[in-house]
């Protein structure tokens, strides 16, 4: 470790200590009508949405220091996964059940204390935050909010769109519209899935969709045709493996069509427009909208100049823009040299691990650890085939980078993609169990 990391340490460490002296014995703050949730009598550690980074984040503050209290917001009393929801829309699974979990477990076995409130404000000066249930006080706030849309970018984009042309970038209601609207398209129709520029959540995510879209109308309506319009000008994410992938399975049915960003939509129509200049029509059309960090996290302030992804420091995951409030999973963009971390679970999951020990470590005046950060993505290629991606992440000079041949993509053979398969299934149900339990 350097002197200035040192320093550094030492700096927050006692950063930390004021403040937590300054809110001991404090009053409960005012709401409004609710009044605070919960009296606040010791060290507090609270954390916006129960997804994929903040159960974690939630789980490990306590299982690291059980004296800092941890309260966990999240709108909805299940979380429904989006790993495997193409699964779901593509027919290959019946319902939602093996991707939805429940808080109840978590909280039990961790004494964490789960609020079910929507976030609406976070007061960085008063270090507060309000939800639809009253007002908390934290000394550290962790922010997984996920994504939201960029729709304001899209013309002809209003409140009812997605009711007709789902996005289904968000698992639960819009996944069963999208399946729904597949299964009710009779056989000789054409689907439209349109994907963002990068960044967005899931780069594998579009691309798996194409393959388990294309394996279902090929097995159950096989005059149909599938476009995928990507914005990007090439595929961002194990291009030989989907191309080999369309190629062989899905010839006559699959077109993938690059450079293609939708700027306005008619969703009455069905209608997709490219540039101002070409229209794309389909039976079923599935709109993937650029995306952001979550609402909460962009009015709070907490996004770059840019105004769409939060800058953190790349060890701690606090934000650059305000102390004591970390940002982690989709909403966070850490310096990164080369390729960025993937926006997925299965990151927000290494982040939230690395937040929530530099988190207690921050707390208590003790040394912070580094980032040591996994990614591995599976993206199934048909009903009994997956293809993965892998790297592994370090910080080198202040930047997260993944470590050279740490990882990579499966055996362009396809040697491997059965096993893979099963790996795949495996790694669901061990990511949700660890969220859960
Ligand atoms: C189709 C698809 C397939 C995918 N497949 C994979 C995969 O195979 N592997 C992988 O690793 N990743 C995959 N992903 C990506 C993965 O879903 C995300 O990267 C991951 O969910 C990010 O975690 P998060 O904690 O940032 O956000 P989320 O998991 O979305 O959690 C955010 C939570 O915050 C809550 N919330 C937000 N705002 C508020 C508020 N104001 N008040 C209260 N609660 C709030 C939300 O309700 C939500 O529960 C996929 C994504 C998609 C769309």
């Amino acid at each position: 470790m350097t002197l200035d990391r040192r320093s550094f340490i030492k700096i927050l460490g006692s950063a930390s200590g004021v403040a937590l002296a300054g809110c001991a014995g404090a009053p409960a703050v005012s709401s409004g009508s609710a009044g605070e949730i919960m009296a606040k009598s010791g060290r507090r550690v609270v954390v916006i949405g129960g997804g994929f980074g903040g159960t974690i984040a939630a789980k490990y503050v306590r299982m690291l220091d059980s004296s800092i209290e941890v309260v966990l917001i999240e709108r909805n009393k299940t979380h429904i996964s989006c790993p495997f929801s193409n699964f779901y829309i593509a027919g290959l699974t019946n319902d939602m059940s093996s991707l939805t979990i429940s808080y109840d477990k978590l909280a039990a076995n961790h004494g964490i204390k789960m609020v079910y409130a929507e976030v609406t404000t976070i007061d960085p000066a008063g270090k507060t935050v309000v939800t639809s249930a009253g007002t908390l006080k934290y000394d550290h706030l962790i922010v997984s909010p996920g994504i939201d849309f960029r729709t304001e970018e899209i013309e002809g984009y209003n409140a009812d769109t997605a009711n007709t042309i789902p996005h289904a970038w968000k698992a639960g209601e819009q996944s069963t519209l999208l399946r729904n609207q597949l299964q009710a398209m009779p056989d000789g129709g054409r689907v439209i899935i349109s994907m963002p520029l990068t960044p967005y959540r899931c780069p594998p995510g579009p691309y798996e969709r194409s393959c388990l879209i294309a394996h279902y109308l090929k097995t159950h309506k096989p005059k149909s045709k599938l476009v995928l319009l990507d914005a990007n000008p090439d595929v961002v994410s194990k291009k030989p493996l989907f191309t080999k992938a369309w190629n062989e399975y899905y010839k006559g049915i699959f077109e993938y069509v690059p450079g293609k960003k939708v700027t306005a939509v008619d969703a009455a129509k069905k209608t997709l427009v490219v540039e101002g200049i070409e229209d794309h029509k389909g039976d079923v059309v599935n709109f993937i909208p650029p995306q952001r960090a979550g609402d909460i996290a962009v009015k709070a302030g907490l996004t770059g100049d840019d105004k769409k992804w939060c800058p953190v420091n790349p060890i701690t995951f606090e934000s650059t823009k305000q102390k004591f409030i970390h940002v982690i999973g989709d909403a966070c963009a850490p310096p990164s040299a080369g390729a960025a971390m993937p926006k997925s679970g299965y990151s927000a999951n290494s982040q939230a691990k690395v937040c929530a020990t530099n988190v207690v470590a921050m707390m208590n005046g003790r040394e912070l650890v580094d980032l040591s950060g996994i990614n591995v993505c599976y993206s199934a290629i048909s009903d009994h085939q997956s293809v993965s991606i892998a790297a592994v992440y370090a910080v080198v000079e202040g930047k997260i980078t993944a470590v050279p041949n740490s990882g990579g993509i499966s055996p362009a053979d396809f040697s491997m993609t059965e096993l893979e398969h099963v790996y795949g299934e495996s790694w669901l149900r061990n990511i949700l169990t660890e969220m859960s339990t």
